[in-house]
């Protein structure tokens, strides 16, 4: 595969990193300085300007008489899945290198929100006593709690930090790597028998993290919401290894929603066998290649907060450690989509700081952890980010004036 032979060096493209804020403000954008910029959610609206430079390449036009049955392909466990996605998600799996499709089965959800709940669903005993508990190490996902006692299943139910987690017998643990809130990358904490394991590797994709090894567990969930930028398609998919297990998320999402959007299906099928077909063409150039593109981007957003927090000991962030990305064939550093930023001093309401600059974060104890910390997205469109540094540079500016 030519990403594994060459070390790729992508060069800024104009349309979208390395613009100032001045710059974006000429190209008329809709923000100014009393605007509040909302980074609360992870909206990946960053890939857009990737995806309109691809122009047509991934257009898809389905005809009025097309894709009208439920069904998709009775031979099939999982009956609803587009055989053209199950294609293009094996594909794109294979040239990347960052999971292990031989031996699972797909499950299509309709995001991987909706795998989540089939797998908590599948795993859960039919037959106990009390709802079974599912952990996550904190900081955690903040939906995870949200979703898992949202309609207060006698299935299950959220049990907080796996660190903490005494109970004896079954549990569902959630191993998010590399994780949503803070960029690390995990394995399981509780190691107990009777655990079952649910890995939401979302993020394992080049433009975050090096890509070390195909993953290879019994449930292994993605998305196009964080790989592509597609989350409007609301496309998830489960690596499954236990026929019974998969046969049972299908059952689910048969209940719950009778399959899922072929119209979504189909589009998602294009755009990743689109982003295969780059990876695997010696002729793409580095800039069209999607994960080298949101690489380059990412890397130089990381760079510029890492600049400006920097210049004061007023905010934080982790470190990752370089490592060897298979995919990209040289080592590479961790730029996660998400900044778990913490506030130092005497600050303890750092969501709030923010907030008073018309940064809109989420806080640290949504995740588990403490209000020092913040979660803020860096997957937004360029203005959007820019105007965050420029916020934040400034309070650092006043803080450093008047001693904060
Ligand atoms: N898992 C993690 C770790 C996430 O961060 C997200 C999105 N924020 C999801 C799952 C949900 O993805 P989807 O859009 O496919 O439902």
């Amino acid at each position: 595969m030519c990403g594994t032979e060459k070390a790729r060096v992508v060069k800024s493209s104009s349309s979208s990193a390395g613009l100032d804020h001045s710059e974006t403000r000429e190209n008329g954008t809709t923000l100014s300085s009393h605007s509040v910029i909302n980074l609360d959610h992870g909206d990946p609206t960053m890939f857009e300007a990737y995806w309109q430079r691809m122009g047509d390449k991934c257009t898809v036009v389905i005809p009025g008489s097309q894709s009208l049955s439920y069904f998709s392909n009775m031979k099939n466990l999982c009956w609803f899945l587009e055989p053209e996605l199950e294609e293009s998600i094996k594909r794109v799996h294979h040239v990347v290198g960052n999971a292990v499709t031989k031996d699972h089965h797909v499950v299509v959800g309709t995001g991987s929100t909706q795998l989540f709940q089939a797998a908590l669903y599948a795993l859960s005993p039919s037959d106990a006593l009390e709802p079974i508990s599912v952990v996550c190490a904190i900081p955690y996902y903040s939906s995870y709690a949200a979703v898992t006692d949202f309609l207060r299943s006698g299935l299950y139910k959220w049990g907080g930090d796996a660190h903490a987690f005494d109970k004896d017998g079954a549990y569902i643990e959630l191993i998010t790597s590399p994780n949503n809130p803070d960029g690390n990358t995990r394995d399981a904490i509780v190691k107990r028998g009777g655990g079952k394991l649910v890995h939401d590797l979302a993020y394992y994709w080049p433009q975050f993290t090096p890509i070390t090894k195909p993953a290879d567990h019994d449930i292994m969930l993605f998305t196009v919401s964080k790989s592509t930028g597609h989350a409007g398609s609301r496309i998830g998919w489960a690596l499954v290894k236990d026929k019974d297990v998969a046969k049972k998320m299908t059952k689910f999402i048969e209940l719950n929603t009778i399959g899922v959007s072929k119209e979504s299906q189909l589009r998602a099928a294009k755009v990743l066998g689109v982003i295969a077909d780059s990876c695997q063409s010696c002729d793409t150039p580095d800039s069209d290649n999607v994960f080298e593109y949101g690489k380059l981007i990412m890397s130089e957003r990381w760079n510029k907060l890492r600049d400006v927090v920097g210049q004061s000991d007023m905010f934080s962030l982790p470190e990752y450690a370089k490592e060897y990305c298979n995919f990209m064939g040289k080592f590479t550093e961790s730029y996660p989509a998400f900044a778990w930023m913490k506030c130092n001093r005497n600050i303890e309401d750092c969501a709030e700081l923010l907030r008073g600059q018309k940064i809109i974060t989420r806080s640290g104890e949504r995740f588990g952890a403490d209000s020092k910390h913040v979660r803020v997205s860096m997957v937004s469109k360029d203005e959007e980010f820019n105007l965050f540094i420029e916020r934040l540079l400034a309070i650092q500016e006043t803080s450093n004036e008047y001693h904060i």
